[in-house]
């Protein structure tokens, strides 16, 4: 069946004069595509989906706009400000009162609060909850690639480096957003996942033993390959060109999709990687070849030191 589409939405493509629409969901919500689709018919616009993947709001399916007025992005909060593409949030809910197992873990009265995209209109919620029970709560303002209070994304942990707290409070699903916040922020975490109430203290050293060992591997290399990404919200050329010139071994590389296969086919005997930062860290497995993270080749080319081993972010 169709999907009903939020008046919202359709004042929106209309506000933009909108007669063809481009739509784009991330893997979890590709099924809705179709009802969508249909929604969008039955309320008069012609309707092109996009069926590539999509990790992100830094991954937009722009060729659609070659056959379409506007692109509607769904699932994520924009990264970039486009006037013909519009982010439509897809909110996701959850019993406030599952905070109540976060409390025994924590050990100070003074916290960041921080949460991903799809709970980020909780906030105020979650902000009440523990303010009744005597908890200091601080929510960065929403700013750049994460417009929400209190939000973080894979690739942007300001809002839990934000203020001088010494614990910040995670609520959210995975371990890769605590992990980044613990590097990035070096202060304590805890995570609370509020769809199975599990909550644990999360550090960053597995992770950091892990990518020394990757380090390990790559010195020494004789071709390096620098990933620049063609996705218009992970495209870092300046920093790859910086990178490149770090060594006459290194040579930028520009990709759309980085797999293990065309790693494997370029041939290069290491990369370093300036795309979605979290490639390194969560695929290292998948890859033929080490792949570093930007500051971890900096740290190899005696550009920076250990003691500034730090997570990589997009700013
Ligand atoms: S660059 Fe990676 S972590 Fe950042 S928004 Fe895109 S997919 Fe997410």
């Amino acid at each position: 069946m169709w999907l009903s589409v939020t008046s919202d939405l359709i004042a929106k493509l209309k506000g933009l004069g909108a007669h063809r629409v481009a739509l784009q969901f991330p893997a979890g919500l590709k099924r809705k595509a179709a009802g969508i689709a249909g929604g969008l018919r039955e309320a008069g616009f012609e309707v092109i989906v996009s069926g590539d993947s999509c990790y992100g709001a830094c991954d937009l399916s722009l060729d659609t706009l070659r056959f379409a007025d506007v692109l509607v992005h769904f699932g994520h909060a924009p990264v970039e400000d486009r006037p013909d593409v519009i982010c439509e949030p897809w909110p996701v809910d959850f019993d406030i009162s599952v905070l109540h197992n976060a409390l025994p873990l924590l050990r100070s009265t003074s916290i960041s609060l921080v949460t991903t995209v799809q709970h980020a209109h909780l906030i105020p919620e979650l902000e009440q909850y523990l303010r009744s029970h005597g908890i200091d709560v601080l929510v960065a303002e929403g700013s750049g690639r994460t417009p929400h209070r209190g939000q973080v994304l894979g690739c942007c942990f300001t809002a839990a480096k934000a203020g001088p707290t010494p614990e910040v409070l995670f609520v959210g699903t995975g371990v890769f957003h605590p992990i980044g916040i613990a590097l990035a922020s070096r202060k304590r975490v805890v995570a609370l996942d509020p769809l199975t109430g599990r909550v644990q203290e999360v550090t960053g050293h597995t992770l950091m033993r892990r990518r020394f060992a990757v380090m390990e591997k790559a010195r020494g290399v004789e071709t390096i390959g620098i990933i620049v990404s063609s996705k218009t919200g992970q495209q870092r050329m300046e920093l790859a060109r910086r990178l490149a010139a770090l060594s006459p071994r290194a040579v930028v590389v520009m990709m759309c999709e980085v797999s293990p296969d065309e790693l494997l086919n370029l041939g290069f005997g290491a990369y370093v990687n300036t795309a979605c930062p979290r490639l390194a860290y969560d695929d290292q497995v998948r890859f033929p070849v080490p792949v570093l993270s930007p500051q971890e080749y900096e740290i190899l080319s005696g550009a920076r030191s250990w003691d500034e081993y730090t997570i990589d972010e997009i700013s």
